[in-house]
């Protein structure tokens, strides 16, 4: 295998051993999913690595049986065979990830419990005239040591400086991990949050190259400092591509309907005419459709 593969559109992928298709089963899959699938299968190709399939329901409230059962479906549909998986967040082997991860930053002193909720931080951008941001919550909750019957969320302090890295696509990145404020792990309603369970789930299966949507280039910087706190020596390389966007301009959703693959395929599409509609409307290189 050569050190670097050139791709037709001059940016370079080198070789990777793991890569994964991560979606949520909140909805249907739609033509955003699509792109994205594309790009990763594209992207495993190129860089000679294995896909693994990963369904990410650590909302139990938001995900469904049911989208689940049809995200595998249209996978399948499309053609987008995964070398492993699917494993899930809530698998038991997960679940217990989840919390030795977060035993590993108690002992280090760095979770806490917040008591803060959208409206504390509300208050706070209408007394101060911006946003809040830095390391901490506005409750300043790390430093009232709060009760565990009480309902709070669990954060965990980031600490201070930036994270750079360099994006396949974009170039060198800088963030700054604590931005939005210390990284809620666990929420209200006890569910795991994405930024929390994605980092533990790309180490502990060995993910070295992430390829997702640019609409996660400003979560990247906390997830490498996360990976960082857990013992993760080097990240993995990160490819943010860009977002499939309705004709208004919007970054497509669930319930954009008329770009769901159920309704596609309904519609008599075949896979390919979605597959192709999709890398047209996703921007991807034609190197990486083939
Ligand atoms: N479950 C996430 C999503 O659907 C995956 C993001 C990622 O690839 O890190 O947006
Ligand atoms: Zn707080």
């Amino acid at each position: 295998m050569p050190a670097t593969t050139e791709t037709a559109t001059g940016f370079v992928l080198p070789p990777s051993a793991r890569t994964r298709f991560a979606p949520a089963p909140t909805g249907f899959l739609h033509v955003g999913h699509v792109a994205n699938a594309i790009w990763v299968w594209g992207a495993a190709r190129i860089a000679g690595a294995t896909a693994l399939l990963r369904i990410e329901d650590h909302d139990r409230q938001r995900s469904r049986t049911i989208f689940d059962a049809a995200i595998l479906e249209d996978l399948a549909w499309l053609g987008f065979v995964a070398d492993e998986g699917p494993v899930r967040q809530t698998d038991p082997d997960a679940l217990d990830a989840y919390a030795a991860a977060l035993a590993h930053l108690t002992a280090d002193g760095l979770a806490y419990r917040c008591s803060c909720t959208r409206a504390t931080f509300a208050a706070w951008a209408r007394e101060y005239g911006a946003h809040w941001s830095g390391p901490g919550c506005p409750g300043a909750c790390r430093t009232r040591a709060l009760p565990g019957d009480t309902v709070t969320s669990l954060r965990v302090a980031l600490g201070v400086g930036t994270e750079s890295f360099e994006d396949v696509l974009r170039g060198p990145q800088t963030g700054d991990p604590s931005a939005a404020g210390d990284l809620v792990v666990r929420n209200r309603d006890g569910n795991w949050t994405y930024a929390f369970a994605v980092v533990i789930d790309d180490l502990r299966q060995d993910i070295d190259l992430v390829v997702r949507g640019e609409d996660l280039l400003d979560d990247t910087a906390r997830q490498i400092r996360l990976g960082r706190l857990l013992g993760r020596s080097a990240p993995p390389r990160f490819l943010h591509h860009p977002l499939v966007r309705a004709a208004t301009g919007r970054k497509l959703s669930k319930s954009d309907n008329a770009t769901g693959v159920r309704d596609l395929r309904a519609a008599g599409w075949s896979p390919a005419q979605v597959r192709r509609d999709a890398a047209r409307l996703g921007l991807v290189p034609a190197a990486w459709t083939s």
